[in-house]
């Protein structure tokens, strides 16, 4: 039968603007960067791609290496779009990304504008789509002037392969450039993609005051850092977990037992407040009106609903703040 979206659907969530943009995000994404490759149940991701629309969740993010195998999330992701979200396009911010290695030879990785302008090519063939809404610099390149980087992302606008433009993993200085080169050629940074968790404080280091400033929007990535920020390895590592699969990006050597013990800490502040501490961990991130949105992952329909139960209660004492400080800061 086809996918009929929920007539409520905009009724749950939550969006904020991205920075000085015209575009709303829904505080909590979905991300395909695990589960949604070729060696993933096709069934599950669809479960899991309807579910999340019918809750307003309208931004998935992409690049074009997740799988395993590289690509194939963008492929299987294409067939969604082209079947049951075939009437809701125009309901969804669908997002890529170039930067991190996709072919053999020196045209297939890092910031030149020959990468960047074929990886989107290579990514809208496998999605079915005319164009993204937002494309991203994966990552900085040391050996790429900025120029020709931010120049590639300006080209790709003007040729209307995506809408709007975004950089992840890079630096506050970085940042500062990047955004003024885009600025000066009138293709405004709409957002920035960083690593930000409980567990992964760098983004506070000057990155987010920056993009506060210059008015970027942020959508903070791994904001359970993969899994840790969950009941999930409290006791043991289960067998179907990120850690416990060969393809994972998560090991085995990120679960020591002072992690273990400060993230069962971690859960019984989030006990204190009545969530789970997957809950907490999001909500901690939402507090910070900084925070567009909240990109997560998941491998099942369950968890996505525990952590859409984050948005109830995103407020804090600075007694919470402060005990979460002292339980997870080096
Ligand atoms: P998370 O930190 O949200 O980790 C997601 C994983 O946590 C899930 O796959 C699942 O792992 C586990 N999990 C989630 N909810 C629960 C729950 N309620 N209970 C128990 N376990 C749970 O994010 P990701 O690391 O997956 O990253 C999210 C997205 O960010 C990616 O898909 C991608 O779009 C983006 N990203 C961007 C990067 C960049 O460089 N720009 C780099 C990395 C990610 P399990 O499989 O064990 O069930």
């Amino acid at each position: 039968m086809i996918y009929k979206a929920s007539e409520s659907r905009y009724e749950k969530m939550q969006y904020r603007r991205s920075g000085k943009s015209g575009i709303l995000l829904p505080v909590i994404s979905l991300g395909l960067w695990h589960n949604f490759g070729s060696v993933d149940r096709m069934e599950n991701m669809r479960e899991m791609l309807t579910f999340a629309f019918d809750q307003g969740i309208t931004h998935f993010d992409l690049a074009n290496n997740y799988g395993p195998v590289p690509g194939s999330a963008e492929e299987n992701f294409g067939r969604f779009l082209a079947y049951e979200f075939k009437h809701y396009r125009d309901e969804m911010i669908i997002s890529t990304k170039a930067g991190y290695g996709m072919w053999p030879g020196p045209y297939g990785e890092w910031g030149s504008k020959k990468y960047l302008v074929a990886s989107l090519d290579q990514s809208l063939k496998r999605m079915g789509l005319d164009y993204v809404d937002i494309f991203y610099s994966h990552r900085p390149d040391p050996d790429t002037p900025l120029e020709e980087t931010m120049a590639a992302l300006d080209l790709i606008v003007r040729q209307g392969k995506a809408l709007y433009v975004g950089i992840s993993n890079y630096t506050a200085e970085q940042t500062q450039r990047a955004e003024s080169i885009l600025h000066e050629m009138g293709t405004p940074c709409l957002i920035h993609q960083p690593r930000y968790s409980i567990l992964d404080r760098w983004a506070e280091d000057g990155l987010l005051n920056v993009l506060d400033k210059r008015g970027v929007g942020c959508i903070a990535f791994s904001p359970l850092a993969q899994g840790l920020l969950t009941s999930r390895y409290l006791d043991e590592i289960p067998a179907d977990s990120r850690i416990a699969k060969p393809h994972g990006f998560l090991q085995k050597e990120a679960l020591t037992e002072d992690r273990q013990s400060a993230l069962r800490k971690l859960n019984e502040i989030a006990q204190m407040r009545g969530q789970t501490l997957s809950q907490m961990a999001i909500a901690w991130l939402l507090r910070d009106t900084r925070i567009t949105s909240v990109l997560l992952g998941a491998s099942s329909v369950n968890q996505l609903k525990e952590n859409l139960e984050a948005l109830r209660n995103y407020s804090f004492s600075a007694e919470e703040l402060e005990l979460i400080d002292k339980t997870s800061k080096p």
